[in-house]
């Protein structure tokens, strides 16, 4: 999750002051690298800085003025789904009973006040973030489409929803691509299913190669794929579309009998940074697409840009 090149930002949510610069001292201590330390006091107040400290782990007091640590865990997945982000409980004496529950409701592990020390805080961190990478690296080998390579389409939505909120917190362009394969039935019925498999594998293939680190493809439908492109406007996505056409024109299947099949994919594109729900997005590509199909295939349309509301500025 992170490098000795990446700076490792902590939370700390905990409303004494001595503690908070006690953990800052271990942190320093049992840390080479680079750190970033956000600090709150509140419950309150630390589920909105996640937003914008985006913590590699997060040490949570037990008991603070707002609730308790065991309330903001609750919180803390309703906002941010389960164990996406690694929290450290902190319990002072006689709380140890508590930290049961707090693992119960998904902190990754906990220490008391009274014996933390630099080593053990580092431990607990490395640990904390160790299991919650491996947790989602199980989640994604899950959800991967074994044919393809591509993510399955929960696992895609369920990004496509997480990078649309990335978008328009940090006002960066995001698009989504809807790709079909053209008469694909006819290669089925042409030279049968396995073949056919052949085909959407190399397709999966070129959308892995194709790909920027940070896009990402999910298997749709059966030969319906859908890619998102994150930070990358509405021209540039037609760029990426027409070389993954391109590419997916150039996919050489070898048949039984010798001969090479190829295939053609028709493309939508659509901006999804509009603010509005992102599935609004997947249908404007969906219809671009259809459109593509409609005009000749072996082609990419792009979806009308989205009409705003006027704001006060432009009224
Ligand atoms: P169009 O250009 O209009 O998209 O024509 P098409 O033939 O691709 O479209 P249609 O929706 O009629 O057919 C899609 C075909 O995709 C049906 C099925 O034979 C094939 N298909 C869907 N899933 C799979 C799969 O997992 N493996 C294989 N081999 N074929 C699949
Ligand atoms: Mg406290
Ligand atoms: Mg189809
Ligand atoms: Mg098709």
């Amino acid at each position: 999750m992170s490098t000795t090149r990446t700076p490792l930002r902590i939370l700390i949510v905990d409303d004494c002051r001595e503690d908070r610069e006690l953990y800052r001292r271990l942190i320093a201590r049992g840390f080479a690298q680079d750190h970033i330390i956000a600090e709150t006091e509140t419950a309150e107040e630390a589920l909105e800085r996640i937003a914008t400290a985006e913590p590699h782990c997060i040490l949570l007091d037990y008991r603070l003025p707002d609730g308790d640590g065991l309330s903001f865990l609750s919180a803390l997945r309703l906002s941010h789904g389960d164990g996406h982000i690694p929290v450290v409980m902190l319990t002072g004496g006689g709380d140890e009973s508590v930290a049961v529950q707090a693992m119960k409701r998904g902190a990754q592990d906990y220490l008391t006040k009274s014996s933390v020390s630099a080593e053990s805080l580092r431990r607990a961190i490395h640990g904390a973030m160790k299991r919650v990478a491996e947790q989602q690296q199980l989640r994604r080998s899950a959800s991967i489409d074994e044919l393809t390579g591509a993510c399955n389409r929960r696992w895609l939505l369920e990004r496509l929803r997480e990078e649309s909120v990335r978008a328009r917190r940090h006002r960066t362009p995001l698009c989504v691509l809807m790709l079909d394969l053209d008469h694909f039935k006819r290669v089925n019925d042409a030279y049968g299913h396995r073949i056919g498999d052949a085909v959407l594998e190399g397709v999966g293939r070129v959308l892995r190669t194709t790909l920027r680190a940070g896009d990402f493809a999910g298997r749709y439908g059966g030969e319906e794929f859908c890619v998102v492109l994150t930070d990358t406007p509405l021209a540039g996505a037609r760029v990426v579309a027409e070389r993954i056409r391109r590419q997916v024109r150039a996919l050489e299947v070898g048949a039984p009998d010798g001969s090479v099949i190829g295939v053609a994919c028709s493309i939508g594109v659509a901006q999804a940074d509009t603010g509005r729900d992102p599935m609004e997005a997947v249908e404007l590509a969906d219809r671009a697409l259809y459109r593509a199909k409609a005009t000749g295939r072996d082609r990419v349309e792009l979806a009308p840009p989205p009409i705003l509301p006027i704001t006060a500025a432009h009224a």
